[in-house]
């Protein structure tokens, strides 16, 4: 049986031969990867994949944290700033709006009303979602390093930090997706590992 087949139908009943009907594990994702237009341009990053094969196994639940913190749409585009290890969220064309206590304190309510979540998609390269490499610039914006995480994205993966997370560009690479669909069955079923 395929990896997404077995998300969404059946559960291990202890001592029963048959397996009986079970939820759908349920996984966050960055609503623009749904085709929700919430970017900063008013457009979307509808992901094919997740809008397509993974939509019939999974329960998608969708947030924008900037739409969530009342910023519009369309809306004034954020940067990383700062150390890289602890950045601010600010505008790219006037830095005095500084969004990020807005963005920790949305993610930490947000992130404690998930419920039994079982895996997140996260959006590559953005301040406020990406997992890794974001760009965080100096306090003057002349320079750059790949070295950021998003503001949510970092509460997230704080808080929950076996929950299985991924960036949408890893979903179209066939051995990095069943690493993510199995390490969410895992999460969902709380299966016993191999090996631990
Ligand atoms: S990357 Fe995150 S904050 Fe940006 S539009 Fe998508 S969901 Fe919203």
């Amino acid at each position: 049986m395929s990896i997404e087949k077995q998300l969404i139908c059946t559960r291990p009943a202890p001592g029963d031969e048959q397996a009986v009907p079970c939820a759908r594990a349920r996984v966050g994702v960055s609503a623009c990867l749904l085709g929700q237009r919430v970017r900063f341009d008013g457009g979307h990053k509808r992901n094919d994949f997740l809008t397509g094969p993974l939509a019939d196994f999974l329960e998608l639940v969708p947030v924008c944290p900037e739409v969530g913190i009342g910023m519009g749409i369309p809306r004034p585009p954020i940067r990383l700033v700062g150390d890289p290890e602890r950045p601010r969220a600010v505008g790219v064309d006037d830095a005095t709006p500084d969004v990020t206590e807005r963005l920790l304190s949305f993610a930490r309510r947000h992130v404690a009303a998930l419920g039994d979540i079982s895996g997140y998609v996260l959006k590559r390269n953005s301040p406020s979602c990406g997992m890794e490499g974001v760009k965080v610039h100096d306090s003057k914006g002349t320079t750059a390093e790949r070295r950021g995480i998003g503001i949510f994205a970092r509460v997230l993966m704080e808080t929950k930090p076996l929950l299985p997370v991924v960036e949408e560009a890893q979903l179209h690479d066939p051995v990095l997706r069943e690493h993510f669909l199995t390490r969410v069955l895992v999460y969902h079923f709380r299966l016993p590992v191999a090996g631990m």
